[in-house]
Order: C-alpha cells, then sequence, then structure tokens
C-alpha cells in the first residue's frame, strides 16, 4: 500500500533522535507511524549524529558508541515495533484543519491527523576552506561531544556569545590551551559568562579576529589561517583542533507563517507540552530547543511529542491507543 493511500494518525519528521524516538513510542502505542527520512536542509538521514564519531555520554553504551550506529540502532528498534520509512523529502506542508498534508519532493502527498516536527538545526558554519574537509578531524561544533578527544592541545573555539564562553570554559578541562577567537573586539556573552571565562588561566582571547582558512596536515587540523578583522592581515595560528560557537540555525523554513517561533527562529511550544500553536502538531528535538541540543534531550523530548500526540489522537478521535511505556 502507498504511502499516500491512507490517513495517518501519526507522521513524523526527521529522522535524528528526536524523530526515532517519537516514532518508537507512538510505534508501540499501536499508532502505526510514519517518519519521513529526508534530507532536511541539507542535513544528513539520521540528523547531526551522523556527522559525529564517537559518543560517550548517551547512558547505556558504558564503551561509547559511533554516531551512526547509535542513529541505526535507534531506527532498527523503531522499525521492529511498526514504524514505516519514506525516504524523501517534504516540499510543503499544509496544517490548516484536521487533516495535515504534506507533499514530498516526488510528489506524493501523505495525510495525517497529527504530526511531529522533528526537522532539528544545524550549526552555523564558517564557509571558509579546509572546514568540511576536516569536520571530525580536528573540526567540530559540538564541545560536549568532542572535547575529550584533545586532552592536553591547544584548540581554537570561533564565538563571542554564551555558547562559545561554555564551551571554552568546558574544553579547558580537557585542553592545555583555549583560544577564544571573536570577530569583535566585546563579546555579545552574558556578563557571568564572559566574567568565568576572563578568570581562566587556560583561555586566551584573540579579538578582532576570524578564520579564513582550516589547514590539516596528515588529515587533522594543525593550524587555521587567521586575519585582522580591522587590518586584514593575515596569520598562520597553529593549534590542533576547531570547535565552531556561532550559533545554530533550526530547520524550520516548511512551516514558514504557520508555525510560530521565537526571535532565534527555534519553534515555540506549549511548555511542558510540546504543542506548537497549531493543533495537532508537536515539535521535538533541537528545532525547539536551542539550550540543551544533546541526543538525550532531543530524544526526550521525542518521548513526550510522542505521548502529546497519543493524547491529541485520543481526544480529538475514535482511535484508542495503548500505553506506550
Ligand atoms: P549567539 O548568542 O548568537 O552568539 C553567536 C556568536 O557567534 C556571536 O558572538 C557572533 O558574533 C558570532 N558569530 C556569528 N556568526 C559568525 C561568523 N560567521 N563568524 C564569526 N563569528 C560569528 O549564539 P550562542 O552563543 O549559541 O547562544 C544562543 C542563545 O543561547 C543565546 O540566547 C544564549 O544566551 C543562549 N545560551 C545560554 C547559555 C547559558 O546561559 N549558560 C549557554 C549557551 C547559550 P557577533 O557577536 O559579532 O554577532
Amino acid at each position: 500500500m502507498s504511502v499516500s493511500d491512507r490517513v495517518h494518525d501519526v507522521v513524523i519528521i526527521g529522522s535524528g533522535p528526536a524523530g526515532l524516538t517519537a516514532a518508537l513510542y507512538t510505534a508501540r502505542a499501536a499508532l502505526e507511524p510514519l517518519l519521513i527520512e529526508g534530507v532536511i536542509d541539507g542535513g544528513p538521514t539520521g540528523g547531526q549524529l551522523t556527522l559525529t564519531t564517537d559518543v560517550e555520554n548517551f547512558p547505556g553504551f558504558p564503551d561509547g558508541i559511533m554516531g551512526p550506529e547509535l542513529i541505526l540502532q535507534m531506527r532498527a528498534q523503531a522499525e521492529r515495533f511498526g514504524t514505516r520509512f519514506v525516504t524523501e523529502d517534504v516540499t510543503s506542508v499544509d496544517l490548516a484543519g484536521p487533516l495535515k498534508t504534506l507533499t514530498t519532493a516526488s510528489g506524493a502527498t501523505i495525510t495525517t491527523r497529527s504530526l511531529i516536527v522533528a526537522t532539528g538545526a544545524k550549526p552555523r558554519r564558517l564557509d571558509v576552506p579546509g572546514e568540511t574537509e576536516l569536520w571530525g578531524s580536528g573540526v567540530s561544533a559540538c564541545a560536549t561531544c568532542d572535547g575529550f578527544f584533545f586532552k592536553d592541545r591547544h584548540v581554537v573555539i570561533v564565538g563571542g556569545g554564551d555558547s562559545a564562553m561554555e564551551e571554552a570554559i568546558f574544553l579547558t578541562k580537557f585542553a592545555a590551551k583555549v583560544s577564544v577567537v571573536h570577530r569583535r573586539g566585546e563579546l555579545r556573552a552574558s556578563k557571568i559568562m564572559q566574567e568565568r571565562a576572563f578568570k581562566n588561566d587556560k583561555i586566551e582571547f584573540v579579538w578582532n579576529a576570524e578564520i579564513a582558512e582550516v589547514r590539516g596536515a596528515d588529515g587533522q587540523v594543525s593550524s587555521v589561517l587567521m586575519r585582522d578583522t580591522t587590518s586584514g592581515d593575515t596569520r598562520d595560528f597553529p593549534c590542533e583542533g576547531l570547535f565552531l560557537a556561532i550559533g545554530h540555525i533550526p530547520n524550520t523554513w516548511l512551516f514558514d507563517g504557520v508555525l510560530d517561533r521565537d526571535e532565534e527562529g527555534y519553534l515555540l511550544v506549549d511548555q511542558p507540552s510540546t504543542a506548537t500553536n497549531v493543533p495537532g502538531v508537536f515539535a521535538c528535538g533541537d528545532v525547539m530547543d536551542q539550550v540543551y541540543r544533546q541526543a538525550i534531550t532531543a530524544a526526550g523530548t521525542g518521548c513526550r511529542a510522542a505521548i502529546d500526540a497519543e493524547r491529541f489522537l485520543a481526544e480529538h478521535t475514535a482511535v484508542a491507543p495503548q500505553d506506550p511505556r
């Protein structure tokens, strides 16, 4: 049977930890979810975890697990309970009325009574030469995930916001030295975070500077080409890691003008639930969370969205779902 031949109870867009957890819970509630695992805004199927290497902070894996393997296991678990998958991009949505309609890149239309949005966010990138080639080989956008691998190394972190300060401080637990490179002469971060960073002996600040290129040796970051934003002068700056903390971009363009967002573009939900402003549409994972952004927190909100969708269906349709727990 084609996915267009019936009205679904639950459709999930997004195949990271949030979407797959929502699928697991709704599948176990006998709601036969359909998960659309398209390439979202250029991101990979499976989300940001598929771009990481070792994941050592996901509970249940004492020896760590590779990010792509963790996603495969989550996917297999969701599939085991009956989740169906469609590997295609969603190109437009119509969320007006009780039945939501999604159109995919091949022109198929999918109709559902409830929708879980788990489209994630992507770290903002510098877009400089060498960044993509050395991604995962010294370039990272997640200090919490990768900081451990830089014991006694010298790392650079780019950005002047709270994330950059928090991650710089976190990195000093491992790194011998952390150079915060900021494009202006003053930080955007809150005063308290600034003071903490200024007090830390392992952190140095490089003001009015930007990264023009990431350079590697033997497939690992060996230096960055630093450009002074006032004079334009460039210099080679040796370092063994480059962390980006220049913000994230939530993947929300599909919902322009339909789902409410905060000023940073993240979907707004009616906390503590995951309900958006459109009845029957729920959001989970990094697309609605600009604070925690961890695989485990995304999975947690995916669980909440599944339970919210199940309750919504119980109230609005004749479906009598089972308890998923
Ligand atoms: P942010 O506040 O938007 O800061 C991004 C930083 O990156 C800014 O300093 C910006 O420079 C710089 N930047 C942006 N694009 C750049 C580029 N292409 N090249 C070089 N630098 C670039 O983002 P965030 O730090 O991720 O924080 C996001 C939100 O989460 C904020 O509201 C923050 O307060 C909150 N947060 C809070 C905490 C906490 O309270 N513990 C921790 C983390 C995040 P400019 O300053 O020149 O624009």
